[in-house]
């Protein structure tokens, strides 16, 4: 059975652009009879906020998008859900790519980082420094040497091969103050969801190359056989991306000011390039096909 997630992060209100990767994600889950988990990325605890997590409960429901397994509020979410139960087992994935040398403590402060690496691709500064583990201060990082090309299926793009070393380097697995990366909760949570089909923008290419990179190391098999699309984003103009800071397009200011869930899914519905005369979810589930993102547009899908 097809498995996929929603996988939203309470550290801001969701715009238009989660609408329309929930929707999707929503679409393609329904059309093929799959599974629908509800994942929150609250594992970054400073920027999480009470009102974001009420926020997406909120949106889905206005929206009314579905799924069979999550948190209903965000009570149940901190209670039976959230990223912070989590922590063993990203902790546990760590360890073994401790154990399997493919990690080295780094402590290159922000100021030496934007003078060693300007373009963002780490030189390698404290890959023979053999820093202790339990360095305070210092971030972990995986040791991208030998061979390190991979390559994952993407339902839009086909077959996708890109070498690690040369577009993201070292990159980091363990956050300075001891948080796992986002690619290793992430990885190891899709892991433990047994996910089949993983929807998310095209900003996540590269997350997604890393954490291929990653499960290979992990022997997460199954997860380097997941099918990913990578959906084209929401562009405020032709040559601009859409922003969360660009507050009118958060779904919490459309909704105050008397936007319906129906005009949002009708808009959501002629990015995908289909036209519903009284726009709904369930019109929209009755048209969609799975074909449909095969023709979405490579630069970017405008939002107005
Ligand atoms: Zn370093």
């Amino acid at each position: 059975m097809l498995r996929s997630r929603l996988a939203p992060t309470p550290s801001g209100y969701l715009h238009l652009g989660n609408a329309f990767s929930f929707v999707l994600t929503w679409l393609l889950v329904r059309k093929q009879h799959g599974h629908l988990h509800l994942r929150i990325d609250d594992l970054d605890r400073e920027r999480a906020k009470p009102e974001y997590y009420d926020d997406i409960f909120t949106t889905l429901a206005w929206l009314g998008l579905d799924y069979d397994s999550g948190a209903h509020s965000r009570q149940d979410c901190l209670a039976n859900w959230s990223q912070k139960h989590r922590l063993t087992a990203y902790k546990a994935a760590l360890m073994r790519l401790v154990d399997a040398g493919d990690v080295f403590v780094c402590d290159c402060s922000r100021s030496l980082l934007a003078q060693t690496a300007p373009n963002g691709l780490y030189p390698g500064t404290c890959r023979s420094k053999n820093l202790p583990l339990a360095s305070t201060d210092a971030a972990w990082r995986v040791r991208t040497d030998g061979n390190t090309s991979v390559n994952f299926h993407d339902a839009r793009a086909g077959s996708v091969t890109t070498d690690i070393a040369t577009n993201l380097g070292d990159f980091i697995v363990r956050r300075r103050d001891g948080v796992p990366a986002y690619h290793i909760a992430s990885l190891v949570d899709d892991t433990h969801d047994q996910m089949t089909f993983i929807v998310r923008g095209a900003d996540l290419l590269a997350s997604t190359a890393a954490q291929i990179f990653l499960a290979e190391r992990l022997t997460f098999t199954a997860f380097t056989r997941t099918t990913f699309l990578h959906h084209p984003l929401l562009l405020e103009s032709p040559d601009r991306k859409l922003s969360k800071s660009h507050h009118s397009l958060s779904l919490r200011a459309m909704r105050e000011n008397g936007t319906t869930a129906e005009e949002v899914i009708g808009r959501i519905a002629s990015m995908l390039g289909i036209v519903l005369p009284r726009p709904s979810l369930q019109a929209l589930l009755e048209v969609f096909s799975p074909e449909v993102v095969a023709a979405l547009p490579h630069e970017g899908l405008l939002s107005m």
